[in-house]
């Protein structure tokens, strides 16, 4: 989910992208849990790759894994890929 507020969203995307470090190209600010609100401490800087790694498979992947191990109360944007395949078995 992309940020509202276009200051903060500026300032993390001249971060190398939080999860592989590419910094040549263009990164955006993601939420890390798209229902949580726009701060620092639930945003990534991710280039184009890497977004769609955390959006479409470690999110619905972490949420599978920590429900299996009883965690509770987890963001409900991270139980379902955004848009691509249905993870669910
Ligand atoms: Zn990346």
């Amino acid at each position: 989910m992309a940020f509202k507020n276009r200051n903060l969203a500026r300032r993390i995307a001249k971060d190398p992208c939080s999860w592989c470090g590419w910094k040549a190209g263009r990164r955006h600010a993601a939420h890390i849990i798209d229902e949580g609100p726009e701060r620092d401490w639930n945003a990534l800087s991710l280039c184009p790759n890497c977004s769609t790694v955390f959006d479409e498979i470690v999110r619905p992947k972490l949420y599978k894994a920590l429900t299996k191990f009883g965690a509770m109360g987890l963001p409900k944007s991270w139980s379902k890929d955004n848009k691509m395949s249905d993870l669910s078995e």
